[in-house]
């Protein structure tokens, strides 16, 4: 049959996640977004500060990120602005060039893509910082999952009705006692991590088959989603795996460590890595 390889590689693929992915938690981006989100919601959104921490816990374990559980509840604004406000203003200098990481990836003989919930200037800026801008084939992005919406008839028409919802769904209440849950939630208008839907979608536009495909994630939530849409998973960041992750890394600089087969030279320096239940990794993280 002609589909049939007589030798199929057992990878063909890398799927990476950016952010607290290709770089540590420790650069510190992480905290000033949510500082910008939280920042974004009271000045642009009219929410009190003082119920935006409950707020944006529920929407973000709802909904996966924040900016689709404001969405989802009925806030309208314009995703670009959204975008600006929230990562314009990073340290983008905190960033350093790792030609560690470089070196690793372009001597990895696969396709290389990455997917990531944010915007695509974020991407190709957290990337140019890093040098890693020419280390991928394609970027899967806030804009890929969700392409500017066409000025339409109706009445959802987005940028033009900032700050002005005119229905909010009360998450809080619906979570509380008061409510008792019975009322329903809201559909995310936004596709993003770690909604199943939103791998669907980023294998079928990069045409990525997941039995062939690693993914690299420092999300739980992700992995977990990643699992399902059956990908072979990475968790990057920590030293035990979670639920759903084939392996764990506690930096991505120890791909080489942990999966020595991505190169071919399985014999090669197998040395203290475990790939099992219980790993353990030595890091050599240099943040
Ligand atoms: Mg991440």
């Amino acid at each position: 049959m002609a589909y049939q390889q007589p030798q199929s590689p057992k990878y063909d693929c890398l799927l990476f996640d950016l952010d607290d992915c290709l770089y540590p938690f420790s650069s510190g981006m992480n905290d000033l977004i949510t500082k910008n989100v939280a920042d974004y919601m009271h000045e642009k959104l009219g929410i009190e500060e003082s119920k935006i921490p409950e707020l944006g816990n529920y929407l973000y374990k709802t909904y996966g990120t924040s900016m689709a559980g404001i969405r989802a509840i009925g806030y309208e604004f314009d995703y670009d602005e959204y975008h600006r406000f929230v990562h314009g203003k990073l340290p983008y200098e905190n960033l350093k060039p790792d030609p560690v990481l470089r070196s690793l990836l372009l001597s990895l003989p696969y396709r290389k893509v990455i997917f990531t919930n944010a915007d695509k200037i974020h991407a190709a800026k957290a990337l140019s910082r890093l040098g890693l801008e020419d280390c991928f084939g394609q970027i899967i992005c806030f804009e890929t999952l969700n392409p500017p919406i066409q000025k339409t008839t109706n009445s959802e028409s987005f940028g033009e009705c900032n700050g002005k919802p005119t229905k909010i769904f009360d998450i809080a209440a619906h979570f509380s006692q008061v409510d008792n849950g019975e009322s329903e939630l809201p559909k995310s208008a936004i596709l993003c991590k770690p909604a199943e839907a939103a791998f669907e979608q980023a294998l079928k536009i990069a045409d990525i088959n997941p039995k062939t495909t690693i993914f690299f994630d420092d999300s739980t939530r992700n992995i977990a989603s990643g699992k399902r849409a059956g990908l072979t998973t990475v968790l990057v960041g920590k030293s035990q795996r979670c639920q759903g992750a084939d392996y764990a890394l506690e930096s991505i600089h120890n791909i080489r460590e942990v999966l020595p087969e991505l190169w071919g030279d399985v014999g090669e320096k197998k040395s203290e890595k475990v790939v099992g239940n219980e790993i353990t990794i030595e890091t050599s993280v240099i943040a």
